[in-house]
Parts: C-alpha cells; sequence; structure tokens
C-alpha cells in the first residue's frame, strides 16, 4: 500500500518480523476541509490526542490517540484527527448526540462514544448486571485448524463463533491486498479460556481485576477470539502499552474490521484492538448480516 499522508506516524515504522504492514497511513488528511469555525476545534483536538491526563478505561492513557481510527468509523469520515474535516464530522456526531457541536473531542463526548460501544457488548451487560456467564459445554467447543491459530497454537472456541470467524477472516483475506495484510495477522492467538485456566492466570499474575487480567473474562463464553495485528518491535501481539496498541489501530487490517467485522457479528473491546467478541444478533436483534447470506 502507498502511503498517502502519514499524518498519525509514529515515526519509522516498527515491524512484527513477518509483519509487512506499515501502519501510519489508514487515515488520511487530503481532502479534509471544513467550514469555516472549526480553527479552534483543530486546535484542541490535536492538542488532546495526545493528553496524558484521559483515562478512558481507568488507567492514564495517550489521549485518545489509541481510539482515533474507531472515531473517525463512528462519525462516519476517513479524515485524521488533526483535521478540519473531521472536527466537522464530529460536530455533527456532538449534535445528534445532544451534546454541544465544538467539534473537539473532549472527555464528555468520548464517555457517550464509549458507552456506546460498550453496549455492543452482551457480556459487558452481564457483568453489568453482576452475572459471570457459564462456559460452554464441551460439545459446544471446535478446535481450530492450527494454520488458523498463531504458530499453531491450540485454540477453541464455540461452534457457531468460529463460523462466523472463518467466514470473515475469508472476506478480508480476500480483500486486503497482500501488502496490507501479513500472514500472521488475522491468525488467533486466544479464544476459549476455562474458568480454572482463568484462576490459575489470576493467582500467577496477581491482577485478578485489571484491565487486561479480569476474574470473569470474556475468553470464558467461547465466544471472545483474541486475532493477531502485529505489534511494535519488542512488543507482543497483546502488549497494552499505549505505542503498541496504536501502531496496531493504524494497520489497514484493524481499519477493515472496524468497517466490517459487524457484518459478522464480531465486536471490538476498543481497549485492546486485538479482542473481538461474537454477538449472532445486532443492537437492533438481527442476525448478523453476512452470516444470514447463503
Ligand atoms: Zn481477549
Amino acid at each position: 500500500m502507498k502511503p498517502i499522508f502519514a499524518v498519525l506516524s509514529l515515526g519509522a515504522p516498527l515491524l512484527l518480523a513477518g509483519c509487512a504492514t506499515s501502519p501510519g497511513q489508514v487515515l488520511t488528511a487530503i481532502a479534509c476541509q471544513a467550514p469555516p469555525g472549526f480553527h479552534e476545534a483543530v486546535l484542541v483536538n490535536k492538542q488532546s490526542l495526545t493528553d496524558p491526563t484521559w483515562t478512558p478505561f481507568g488507567r492514564p492513557e495517550t489521549g485518545w490517540s489509541v481510539y482515533a481510527v474507531r472515531t473517525a468509523h463512528e462519525i462516519k469520515t476517513r479524515c485524521a484527527p488533526e483535521t478540519p474535516g473531521f472536527a466537522h464530522r464530529l460536530a455533527r456526531w456532538q449534535s445528534r448526540h445532544a451534546l454541544t457541536p465544538t467539534g473537539a473531542m473532549d472527555k464528555a463526548s468520548f464517555q457517550v462514544m464509549k458507552t456506546g460501544w460498550q453496549a455492543q457488548r452482551p457480556f459487558v451487560a452481564q457483568r453489568a448486571a453482576g452475572v459471570c456467564p457459564d462456559p460452554p459445554a464441551d460439545a459446544d467447543l471446535v478446535t481450530l485448524p492450527a494454520t488458523e491459530t498463531l504458530d499453531g497454537k491450540t485454540v477453541q472456541l464455540r461452534a457457531d463463533a468460529t463460523r462466523a470467524l472463518e467466514t470473515m477472516v475469508a472476506a478480508a483475506r480476500r480483500q486486503l491486498s497482500a501488502s496490507d495484510l501479513a500472514p500472521d495477522q488475522l491468525t488467533v492467538f486466544s479464544g476459549f479460556r476455562s474458568p480454572a485456566y482463568d484462576a490459575a492466570r489470576c493467582a500467577r499474575d496477581g491482577n485478578c481485576d485489571g484491565v487486561g487480567r479480569a476474574t470473569c473474562s470474556a475468553h470464558r463464553t467461547g465466544l471472545a477470539v483474541d486475532l493477531t495485528l502485529g505489534a511494535t518491535a519488542g512488543l507482543q501481539v497483546d502488549s497494552s502499552q499505549d505505542i503498541n496498541r496504536i501502531w496496531q489501530t493504524r494497520t489497514p487490517v484493524y481499519l477493515w474490521l472496524i468497517d466490517n467485522a459487524g457484518h459478522y457479528g464480531f465486536v471490538n473491546y476498543a481497549f485492546e484492538p486485538w479482542h473481538w467478541e461474537w454477538n449472532e444478533t445486532n443492537a437492533n436483534g438481527q442476525v448478523a448480516t453476512a452470516l444470514a447470506r447463503p
């Protein structure tokens, strides 16, 4: 893929061995002008994008940079967050959500956006109600082919989620160019994890209630899957360091997932770009459209 305008570049691309994708150019500044009146919003967005005081998921983060691509999708633009065009679209989104339409991302606007994203995850609603869902019966789990997992790791998922995942990954491999999708990308590095496994890991890691190590993990449902997106040099595919998550969200494959995964019933946990949960029905109770087709 030819770089268009690397407005989101983190500097020189840092690549995982075997990962050919260069992040940094999935959003653009080309043709991202706006009517007069958004100059101040552009300045605010440039600043808040890397504001170290943001804690949208409970820990300090590099502003809302990790969420810029998903936000662009939410407000229906391909414009980079530092552009007038982005501010213009954000103002329209704010207006639709009864927020002051400044075009500047603020913590109140982000909270509304985040609430909407989390509402797409049935697991979150269950946890909010104090429910930790039971794991599926063994008979409902299938083992993925080794060719579909990272380094041939043994991964199990619920059978229906597996069918949806395989349909989605096949579509991504058809639609993304070879230069935008490295062989390892979209392989699975975690799926079903039994409560006993998670309890043992909780005891071992001593971080049972943190963002990344919940005592009741979505992975116990057999419907959650961790997809390989790649990683910055020296970090793992599940590293939650900001620089890694920003890198991952600037890959063409993440952009493809944000645009298309919902058609297959998958929704992202925004804090972890690699973590996707399958929900057979969308928010309107309709079966995921891509699966409803023969
Ligand atoms: Zn996960």
